[in-house]
C-alpha cells in the first residue's frame, strides 16, 4: 500500500520462542504491515507467517475493551464494569479470602504471554500481597521439564548454546520437534543448515517437513524417548564415541550410567522404540562421528510423564561425546514454544523458585528478597497448575487468578478444569477475548498483546530482548502490569517498580543471573544473553565453557531406565493421539484466528494414516469421531502418512474442536508437565 505510514516500532514478536525483531508499521493507528528487521542477530531479516501476517486480532472487533462482571453468581451474565467497580470486586474478595483462609486458598496462574516485567510483577504480587506461593506459569505444562533436566545436568535452566552455533554444526540432531511449524526461523536455518553439508537426524513420531532433508529418522513410538536415546548412548559407548578425557575431568555418573545402560544395547531399545535397530545405530554413528553435534529438541521430549528423564538421557549424548560446554558450539538447544516461556519463569512465576531459580526453601534467599519486599516471603513451595486443580475440587483453593492463559482450552483433561473453575469461589482472569476461561470468569480484565505492550522477553536462546508497543491499547485495555498495580493499590499494597524499566532493575538487584541486565542498557546495545552478572559484562551466550554450573562443576549424566507412558493403547482405545502446532496458528489460536491466516487453515482435522484410513473406510474430509477415557471430539480427517500407522495427529487451536477435553490426565512425574504427547483413544466414522 503506497499510502504513508505514520510510524514504525521496533519490537519482538510475540508468538514463538525464537524471538524475532519485528517493524511495525502504523497508519491511522492499525497495523499497515509488519517486516523483519534485516540484520537482526536472530531471525537475519526472516519472519514466519504469524510473526508478519498475524496481527489483525489487535484491532479485531471482540477484543475486550472495558472490564466485565458477574453480580448475580456465576449463572448471571458479565456486564461491562468501571475499572474501579470491577477491581473493587476482585481486591474485596481476593482479601476476604486471604483473611479467611490464608494465602494459600488463592492461587495465580502467570503468562508466557506477558512480559518479564509483568511476570515479576505478578509473582511479587502473588508473594507479598496474596501471601502465597501457589503462582505457576505455562511452562509447567511444555518445558518445566527442561528447566529441572537441564538444571541437574548442566546447572541452569536454559539451552547451553545461541542459535547461530547451529551453523557451526556439522551434525544436528532434531529430537521431539517440528521447527518448520512451530519455530519456522530456526526451521529453515536447520535446513540451509543441511543444504550447506550438516548430516541431519530426526528423532519423532511423525514424518514432519524435516524428515525430507534428513539422513535418519528414528520414527519412534510415542512416549519412547528414554530407550531410544538410552540406546544411543550404549551404541556410542560401544562404537567408542565417548569422549574420555571429558567424561573423566568434567562429567559425573558415568558409571551409574553404564549399569543401567546394560538394560538398553541397542536391537532392546529399538524394539522398545518400534524403530530397526539398523536405523538407531545409523543416527548413534552419525552423531557420535560428528565434530561438531548439536541437539535441538522440544515438546515431543518434555510432555511425557517421564519428560524429564527424557531430557536428562538426551542430554547424556552431548556430555559423553563431550559435544556441550566448548567453543566449538554444539550443545544442546530447547525450542520453547510461547514467546516468553523461557522469560515467565526465569522471572519466578513458580511455586518453588524465586527469580533467577533461587530456592525459595533457602532461608538466606528468601530473607535477601523478603527485606528487599518489606514482607516476609511464603516459605513452603506452593501449588503447580494441575495441583491446583484438584486443591480447588477439594475445597482447599478457592479463588484463582490467571493472566492471559486459556486454561479451559488448552491444558489438558477439560473435565478437570471446569470443574476447578466451578468449585472456585472467585475466578478472575486477563485476557484479550472473551475466552473458554473467561466464561468460567466472575470477573474479567481487559487486557493487551505484544504489540501494545512495553519490557522484555526471553527467546529460547536466553536472550533478553526489549518489547515496545506499536499501538495504544484498544478502549479502557491495560496491561498486566498496570492492572497488578492497581489490584494491589486497591488491596492497600505497594507492588513498588512503578514502570517495567524499574521492575526490571528490582529483578536485578535480586538476581544474580540478571544483575547486569537493564532497559537503558538493552535500548543502547541491543539483546542480552543471561546471565549477565554485572552491568560491564557481555552476559554468557555459550554456556560452561570452564566449568558446569552443577554443585561440584560438572555435568551430570543420568541414569534412568525406560518406564512406559502413562496411558498405553489398548482394544478399547487402541490409537495414540498426539497433540502439537500447525503453521498457521498458535496455542490457543486466539490470536490467529481472528487473522488472515484462518484461511490457511479454517478448522482442525484429525491426521490419520493411510492405512487406517483404510481399514476404517475413512477418505479426506470425512468426519470421525475421536474417543478417550474422558470425552469424544469430532473432526474431520485428513488422510496422511506423516502420521505413523496407529498414531493420530491434531492440535488445540480451535475451541469448537476441544481436543483437550480428550487428552490425557497423566504428569511428568518430576515436574507435573502433561503427557499431552500421549492419549489412547478410539476412532468411529461419523
Ligand atoms: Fe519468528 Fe516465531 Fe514470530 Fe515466526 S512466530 S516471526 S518464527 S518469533
Amino acid at each position: 500500500d503506497p499510502a504513508p505510514i505514520d510510524r514504525t516500532t521496533t519490537t519482538t514478536c510475540g508468538y514463538c520462542g525464537v524471538g524475532c525483531s519485528l517493524r511495525v508499521h502504523v497508519r491511522d493507528e492499525h497495523i499497515a504491515a509488519i517486516t523483519p528487521v534485516h540484520g537482526a542477530p536472530v531471525n537475519r531479516g526472516h519472519a514466519c507467517v504469524k510473526g508478519r501476517f498475524a496481527h489483525a486480532f489487535t484491532r479485531s472487533r471482540d477484543r475486550l475493551t472495558t472490564p466485565l462482571i458477574r453480580t448475580a453468581g456465576r449463572d448471571s451474565p458479565l456486564r461491562p464494569a468501571t475499572w474501579d467497580e470491577a477491581l473493587g470486586v476482585v481486591a474485596a474478595r481476593l482479601s476476604a479470602i486471604r483473611d479467611r483462609y490464608g494465602g494459600e486458598a488463592i492461587g495465580l496462574i502467570s503468562s508466557a504471554r506477558a512480559t518479564n516485567e509483568e511476570n515479576y510483577l505478578a509473582q511479587k504480587f502473588a508473594r507479598t500481597v496474596l501471601r502465597t506461593n501457589n503462582l505457576d506459569n505455562c511452562s509447567r505444562l511444555c518445558h518445566s521439564p527442561s528447566a529441572a533436566g537441564l538444571t541437574a545436568s548442566f546447572g541452569l535452566a536454559g539451552g547451553t548454546n545461541p542459535f547461530d552455533d547451529l551453523d557451526r554444526a556439522d551434525c544436528i540432531l532434531v529430537a521431539g520437534a517440528n521447527p518448520t511449524e512451530a519455530h519456522p526461523v530456526v526451521g529453515a536455518r536447520i535446513k540451509q543448515r543441511v543444504l550447506d553439508g550438516a548430516r541431519l537426524i530426526v528423532i519423532d513420531p511423525r514424518r514432519t517437513d524435516l524428515v525430507g532433508f534428513a539422513d535418519v529418522h528414528v520414527q519412534a513410538h510415542p512416549g519412547s524417548n528414554v530407550a531410544v536415546f538410552n540406546g544411543i548412548a550404549c551404541a556410542l559407548i560401544d562404537a567408542g564415541h565417548v569422549d574420555e578425557g571429558f567424561v573423566r575431568h568434567r562429567a559425573s555418573g558415568f558409571h551409574e550410567l553404564t549399569d543401567v545402560l546394560r538394560d538398553y544395547p541397542l536391537d532392546r531399545a529399538a524394539h522398545l522404540a518400534g524403530v530397526d535397530p539398523a536405523t538407531l545405530a545409523e543416527a548413534a554413528r552419525l552423531y557420535g562421528s560428528a565434530r561438531r553435534p548439536a541437539i535441538v529438541y522440544g515438546l515431543g521430549i518434555t510432555e511425557h510423564t517421564h519428560g524429564t528423564d527424557g531430557v536428562r538421557t538426551l542430554a547424556n549424548l552431548a556430555i559423553l561425546t563431550g559435544a556441550v560446554g566448548t567453543t566449538d558450539g554444539c550443545g544442546v538447544l530447547t525450542l520453547r514454544g510461547q514467546n516468553n516461556v523461557q522469560g515467565a519463569s526465569d522471572m519466578g512465576a513458580l511455586p518453588d523458585l524465586l527469580p533467577g531459580y533461587q530456592s525459595v526453601t533457602d532461608p538466606h534467599i528468601r530473607d535477601r528478597f523478603s527485606r528487599a519486599w518489606g514482607v516476609e516471603v511464603p516459605d513452603r513451595p506452593g501449588l503447580r497448575i494441575l495441583d491446583m486443580f484438584d486443591a480447588a475440587t477439594t475445597g482447599r483453593l478457592h479463588a484463582l487468578y490467571v493472566i492471559g492463559e486459556d486454561i479451559a482450552q488448552t491444558d489438558p483433561d477439560t473435565r478437570r478444569v471446569q470443574a476447578a473453575l466451578a468449585a472456585c469461589d472467585l475466578v478472575v482472569c486477563h485476557d484479550l477475548f472473551l475466552s473458554r476461561t473467561a466464561e468460567h470468569a466472575d470477573v474479567v480484565l481487559p487486557a493487551v498483546s505484544f504489540l501494545e505492550k512495553d519490557g522484555t522477553f526471553v527467546n529460547f536462546e536466553r536472550r533478553v530482548q526489549r518489547v515496545h508497543p506499536a499501538l495504544p491499547p484498544p478502549g479502557q485495555a491495560k496491561t498486566d502490569f498496570e492492572i497488578l498495580h492497581l489490584l494491589a493499590a486497591a488491596m492497600d499494597a505497594d507492588l513498588g517498580c512503578p514502570t517495567p524499566a524499574d521492575a526490571m532493575a528490582e529483578c536485578a538487584s535480586l538476581t544474580p543471573t540478571f544483575a547486569g541486565i537493564t532497559h537503558a542498557r538493552l535500548d543502547r546495545d541491543g539483546p542480552l544473553y543471561w546471565p549477565c552478572r554485572a552491568p560491564d559484562q557481555p552476559g554468557e551466550a555459550r554456556l560452561y565453557l570452564d566449568r558446569f554450573a552443577t554443585p561440584d562443576g560438572r555435568a551430570a549424566l543420568a541414569a534412568r531406565p525406560y518406564l512406559p507412558p502413562g496411558e498405553q493403547p489398548d482394544r478399547r482405545f487402541p490409537f495414540v493421539l498426539v497433540t502439537g502446532r500447525r503453521l498457521a496458528h498458535y496455542n490457543s489460536g486466539s490470536m490467529t484466528r481472528r487473522t488472515p491466516n484462518l484461511d490457511l487453515v479454517p478448522r482442525e482435522a484429525l491426521d490419520v494414516h493411510p492405512d487406517d484410513a483404510a481399514r476404517l473406510g475413512l477418505a479426506d474430509g470425512d468426519v470421525v469421531e475421536v474417543a478417550s477415557r474422558r470425552a469424544r471430539v469430532t473432526f474431520p480427517v485428513n488422510v496422511t502418512d506423516s502420521v505413523a500407522p496407529g498414531q493420530v495427529f491434531t492440535t488445540f487451536a480451535f475451541p469448537d474442536q476441544p481436543t483437550n477435553a480428550l487428552t490425557s490426565d497423566c504428569a511428568d512425574t518430576t515436574t507435573g508437565c502433561p503427557e499431552y504427547k500421549v492419549t489412547a483413544v478410539a476412532l468411529r466414522p461419523g
